[in-house]
């Protein structure tokens, strides 16, 4: 159902007329998602700027029966933010406030749409840092990266987003604001609600604001450029720097084709005079220079083909660019199928040599182009030159990487991209337990209807 004028007008009088959008030009960029695979519609989007006008659309929606579609930065690459036919979007961009930062506990609380990037600018401002970074950063926002539960550069130094959680303001599917951003760092007072709304793809309650916990600035930073002629070496590096290098802020996994995808894409230099099949981006950090330890480090590693390493601030970006464009560069081929999967630190080696495969038996002729935060067990899997709705290639994939002992999303979540086989990954025990937990917190099913659970429980595969 779209929504009729009454509901409009109603709308216009929580968040003011101009923030009511539904000139059909206007609205097309919320319904299609980063990637082009996902195109949604909607009649209306809706851009509340407070907390409270959050809640009175909710409680709105809820009594007219409407659906919601929750939109941040749209940045987000499992379609889980684009609108289903006859849900409104509520775009939660215009909640930018910020605060300052608590010097003494290293906090500050942001409202769901403030960006990464402004998140981390207000930590430095203050000698502190935001242990979240990813490469969306300028666009993806606080409340979208709590809901995907954002992974990025830094798990392996500082955890995910829920790790960064002190405490949440969200309006749940019935109406009620819940609100718990005091900054207690010890707090063991019954259900932690950041954490189960963290992750939760906007399908239990709206995020309006959290407060997030603030990370060490660190001055001094190296990165390393890794060739490898073996992608079983490279692999096995990443253990080693992890267990010898304490200052390990990131290590990043890539390939030859990606490589030269992102030379032509934008006018790069190769990174070595040889071609070499792997290419490993580690980067150390602290308030010393990690420089003495990181060369160490590599000067111990098996398989290293060739190197380069970087301490001044635009050579290290010149060598994160090789593995920061991919994204950006896979986008210039076409609509990419994106599969981010995580396996066994163990498995790595044997799923990225097995996957083009599996991509090419499942639908021949397609390309796939394979990266990762190695530090994590994740392997972003982009097949291009697949239709959009061709869905066997997905599955051979996520299937690939279940038989591993791996799981079928590492860090951008289930979305609708993958919701027919969440069961991949979840036990019906689990999924029932997801079901009665939505029910509880959104019991007309208007928030976010089919991401992350099928609306149908018939579909799971
Ligand atoms: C170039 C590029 C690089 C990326 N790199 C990474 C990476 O390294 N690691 C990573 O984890 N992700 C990465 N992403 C994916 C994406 O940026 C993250 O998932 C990000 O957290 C999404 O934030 P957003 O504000 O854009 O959310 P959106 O895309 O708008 O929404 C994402 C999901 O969150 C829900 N949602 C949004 N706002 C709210 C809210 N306020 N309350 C409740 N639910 C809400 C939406 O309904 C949707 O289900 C990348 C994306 C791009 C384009």
């Amino acid at each position: 159902m779209n929504a009729s004028r009454e509901l409009e007008d109603r709308l216009r009088a929580i968040v003011g007329a101009e923030h009511v959008l539904v000139d059909p030009d206007v609205i097309a960029s919320y319904c299609t998602d980063w990637t082009g695979r996902f195109v949604g519609s909607s009649s209306t989007v809706v851009r509340p700027a407070s907390t409270a006008q959050v809640a009175d659309i909710v409680s709105l929606c809820r009594r007219e029966a409407v659906t919601l579609t929750l939109q941040g930065g749209n940045t987000g690459l499992s379609g889980g933010a684009v609108p289903p036919p006859g849900a409104l979007v509520c775009s939660l961009r215009r909640l930018r406030s910020i605060s300052e930062v608590d010097r003494q506990s290293g906090q500050l609380t942001a409202g769901a749409g403030v960006t990464i990037a402004d998140v981390q600018a207000r930590a430095e401002s203050a000698g502190w840092a935001y242990g979240v970074d990813f490469s969306s950063r300028d666009s993806a926002t606080v409340g979208g990266s709590v809901a995907t539960n954002a992974g990025g550069l830094r798990v392996l130094r500082y955890g995910d987003t829920r790790a960064q959680l002190v405490g949440i303001e969200a309006v749940l599917g019935t109406g009620a604001v819940v609100s718990h951003l005091g900054g207690l760092t010890k707090d063991n007072t019954g259900y932690h609600l950041p954490s189960l709304l963290c992750g939760s793809e906007g399908t239990l309650g709206v995020v309006t604001a959290a407060r997030l916990r603030l990370v060490p600035r660190e001055t001094e930073r190296v990165v390393a450029l890794l060739a490898f002629d073996d992608v079983a070496a490279a692999v096995a590096a990443v253990g080693r720097c992890r267990s010898a290098l304490a200052s390990l802020s990131a290590a990043e996994l890539f390939f030859a084709e990606g490589v030269a995808l992102v030379c032509r894409s934008f006018g790069l230099r190769p990174p070595f005079a040889a071609p070499h099949p792997a290419f490993l981006l580690v980067e150390a950090s602290g308030t010393t220079d990690p420089l003495a330890g990181l060369s160490a480090v590599v000067d111990s590693l098996v398989g290293v083909a060739d190197a380069a390493v970087a301490s001044d601030e635009s050579r290290r970006a010149e060598l994160w660019r090789y593995r920061e464009a991919h994204t950006e560069a896979i986008a210039t081929v076409g609509t990419a199928h994106k599969l981010d999967i995580t396996v066994p630190a163990g498995a790595m080696a044997d799923f990225v040599a097995a996957v083009p495969g599996v991509v090419d038996a499942s639908c021949p002729g397609a390309q796939t182009w394979l990266f990762g935060h190695a530090g994590d067990g994740n392997v972003h899997v982009n097949v291009t030159g697949a239709p959009p709705g061709e869905e066997r290639v997905d599955e051979a994939v996520l299937r690939l990487a279940t038989g591993l002992g791996g799981s079928i999303s590492a860090e951008h979540g289930i979305g609708l991209a993958k919701v027919q086989w969440l069961a991949l990954s979840r036990s019906p025990a689990e999924i029932a337990a997801f079901r009665a937990i939505k029910r509880a917190l959104d019991p007309d099913g208007i928030l976010n209807p089919g991401v992350l659970l099928p609306t149908d429980p018939e579909a799971l595969s």
